[in-house]
């Protein structure tokens, strides 16, 4: 049941903005979301970019839009160079004792061809000079990169940004970063390490995920260089585990015993991004856009990441058609493949919807679990706040607190709508725990909760619905350069 204050009533006279009210109280009453995201986990499971769960994943989604009643279901394919998965991966302390290792590949890279032995070797080095020091030390080596690490405090939310895109920013070497760790890679490659080993940034003996491919790409990384298999096994390990290694190697040698194997596909494989729409009146070549990402990592089922922001969006569709609302702008819903890779997905989508981006007012991105929205990341556009006034007001019966002009820092797919020059903003939610479930073997059903994601779909058809209505298109913000 949805709570109307004053303001709300008065709303309700509108018969424009009526349609929003009763688009919420449909989805506090009858929600779907719940039972949509235990088949999308349990049923179809995890939805690795390029699988076969992925495909069965976008082909459910669309139809689940054609049932809702939304129009213009279409899945919209690009490529990657290679699928991959993941088989096994094994590891053992051998010595100076004797230690089975909790382990997984990181994504998009190479296994080991068979059981490898060989003693590790701590890579300290926190700048590019420092791997001179390593030359001629590293052939058949198992490195490892970062000393003893600990664990930061989630910050909160609405000052700061969480969830780091890269583990290593958090850890015991804050200078590195995406090129340096390149640099680092292509080193270790060329000096014939065997492998190499991350500590998962999580504690509880909780894995983390990531892709790799990119490594490979040479020059301008183009978006397929990021699906290529990067040729050094990578995994990450335990923090409990990685510690003990840590501690004996303080002690002296010890040696690791890896078999990963992992399969990937030779020639490039379909994708599908998935799109449907609720056709605008009389301004129906004007969009509003509501997004999430149906790829997820495999550990566990990608509930939280991001199963929840799919579900949301699938239900703001369906609470929205059932309303009866008819937007003046066209409403599109969008679910992107390829987050986990570096917003790829949505990168291509707006690469080949570029004629169009000069029509989006705006875009809303639901991508941080299961947690109540806070309110919503203006990425720095504070023009928009303004515009967004009555927005703002329609939302606050939802708890939303005030516009937040905070920007996220790639995180997630609005960046890059974002990068294109549209008004595009995310959903700030409670953290919760999602900093440890995420990528993780825990990202499963049991760790989301049915009123966070009620209140998201909410928030999402609220939001678009208002902006639809807007006299106005958002302002853009002014670009620096
Ligand atoms: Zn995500």
């Amino acid at each position: 049941m949805v709570a109307l204050g004053l303001a709300g009533q008065e709303k309700a006279k509108d018969p424009d903005l009526a349609a929003s009210g009763r688009a919420a109280a449909e989805i506090a009453a009858h929600s779907e979301a719940m039972a949509n995201l235990e088949y999308l986990c349990d049923s179809i499971g995890p939805r690795v970019t390029g699988s076969q769960n992925f495909d069965r994943a976008s082909r459910w989604a669309a139809q689940r839009f054609r049932d809702y009643g939304l129009q213009n279901v279409r899945l919209e394919p690009w490529q990657i160079s290679h699928s991959w998965a993941r088989q096994s991966a094994a590891a053992r302390i051998i010595e100076p004792v004797s230690h089975t290792i909790a382990i997984v590949s990181y994504g998009w890279t190479r296994g080991t061809g068979g059981t490898v032995r060989g003693r590790v070797v701590y890579v300290d080095a926190s700048k590019g000079d420092d791997l001179a020091a390593f030359r001629g030390k590293l052939r058949g080596a198992i490195a490892i990169l970062y000393g003893a690490i600990g664990f930061t405090p989630p910050a909160d939310p609405l000052l700061a940004p969480y969830g780091q895109p890269l583990e290593f920013m958090n850890t015991a070497k804050p200078a590195m970063n995406f090129r340096y760790w390149t640099r680092i890679y292509r080193f270790l490659e060329e000096e014939g390490a065997a492998a190499i080993l991350m500590p998962s940034d999580k504690p509880n003996g909780l894995l983390n995920m990531f892709s790799l491919g990119y490594v490979n790409g040479t020059g301008p990384i183009r978006e397929i260089d990021k699906y290529q298999i990067a040729p050094l096994p990578t995994a990450y390990i335990a923090a409990e585990d990685y510690n003990l290694i840590w501690r004996l190697l303080q002690r002296g040698s010890v040696e690791i015993e890896l078999d990963i194997r992992n399969q990937f596909s030779d020639r490039p494989v379909e994708v599908n991004n998935v799109s449907a729409e609720i056709p605008g009146t009389d301004k129906a070549d004007e969009l509003v856009i509501l997004g999430a990402h149906l790829d997820s990592w495999d550990l566990g089922t990608g509930a939280a990441d991001d199963g929840t922001g799919t579900v949301a969006v699938l239900e703001a569709a369906r609470a929205m058609v059932k309303s009866g609302a008819q937007p003046r702008r066209t409403i599109r819903f969008l679910l992107f493949a390829g987050e986990e890779q570096g917003l790829v997905g949505s990168r291509t989508y707006v690469q080949a919807h570029q004629h169009e981006m000069s029509k989006v007012s705006g875009v809303l991105i639901h991508d941080f679990g299961t947690g109540k929205v806070l309110t919503i990341g203006l990425e720095r556009n504070f023009e928009a706040r303004g515009a967004m006034e009555p927005v703002a007001e329609a939302l606050r019966e939802f708890g939303l607190v005030e516009f937040s002009s905070r920007p996220n820092d790639g995180n997630d797919d609005h960046t890059s709508f974002d990068e294109a020059g549209v008004p595009a903003f995310f959903a700030i939610q409670e953290p919760m725990d999602y900093n440890q479930v995420h990528h993780s073997q825990i990202d499963t059903l049991d760790h989301v909760h049915e009123s966070g994601v009620v209140q998201g779909a909410q928030v999402l058809a609220t939001w678009a619905y208002h902006v639809a209505q807007l006299p106005g298109m958002l302002p853009r913000r002014p670009t620096l350069h």
